[in-house]
């Protein structure tokens, strides 16, 4: 399988060939490797990928959506983020109907899913036991992440899907010296902050997992209303850019 978009260029390769091959972690090495042998047995017919996992879609994206890690049995197994599992089908679903992707299934590497206008990364690239990383491997994490921020220069809005990727954002912005405290930002399901003059927004969104959405905390609704308010959000960036030349 071809991890990339062919429209990825170098530099977003190469981070993330360095991505596939990272064993930083050994509980999380431990833990990937695992799952993939042991497998569910629903899917014992699959070779899982049982790797880090590299962000997927556009390259040229004005949507960037940062995650939280992958998920055993969901991108530990098909390679692909929020691939193969509920949260994907939550996520793909409202991507599609607000037009920043082709298609709302999300099966495999294969089925033919692109991503127009929209990227997809996380803070931690391989599946923690629990859906929980611990400390130390965010901060071994970090890196990937804020090589890829540096690299995505088209951005005009970035949602994170959860705490976590929204704080793991806002460390990024600190670190170069864009914002000096994190504590004026706080996260929540639909907020928007504008972080620094002529940078993205970043917006809170509930994370899609199967806790927040079968418990109706996060309803399909919910998710598309988001994601078409972050397409608002990007022209009326966008016209901004080009009224003020920032
Ligand atoms: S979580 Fe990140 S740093 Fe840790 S092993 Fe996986 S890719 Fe490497």
């Amino acid at each position: 399988m071809e991890p990339f978009d062919g429209r990825w260029p170098k530099p977003l390769r190469v981070l993330n060939q360095e991505v596939i091959e990272c064993r930083k972690c050994p509980r999380l090495v431990a833990w990937r490797e695992e799952v993939a042998a042991t497998k569910r047995r629903a899917f014992r017919d699959w070779v899982y990928w049982g790797r880090p996992v590299p962000s997927f879609g556009d390259p040229a994206a004005r949507l960037l959506i940062v995650g939280l890690a992958p998920a055993a049995h969901g991108a530990n197994r098909t390679g692909r983020m929020f691939t193969g599992d509920r949260s994907g089908d939550f996520l793909y679903r409202a991507l599609f109907e607000t037009g920043f992707a082709n298609q709302p299934e999300s099966e495999s590497a294969n089925d033919g899913l692109v991503l127009n206008d929209a990227f997809i990364t996380a803070p931690v690239r391989c599946a923690p036991p629990d859906n929980k990383p611990n400390p130390e491997e965010v901060l071994n994490c970090r890196p990937f992440l804020e090589r890829e921020l540096a690299l995505l220069r088209r951005v005009r809005v970035v949602v994170a899907l959860g705490g976590i990727g929204f704080t793991q954002y806002l460390i990024f912005l600190q670190k170069q010296r864009i914002v000096r405290s994190r504590a004026a930002f706080r996260f929540g399901h639909g907020a928007v902050h504008r972080t620094h003059d002529g940078g993205p927004l970043l917006m809170g969104c509930y994370h899609p997992s199967q806790q927040n959405t079968s418990t109706g905390k996060l309803t399909a609704a919910m998710l598309r209303d988001l994601f078409a308010e972050a397409r608002r959000l990007i022209e009326t960036e966008e016209a901004s850019v080009r009224r003020t030349g920032r």
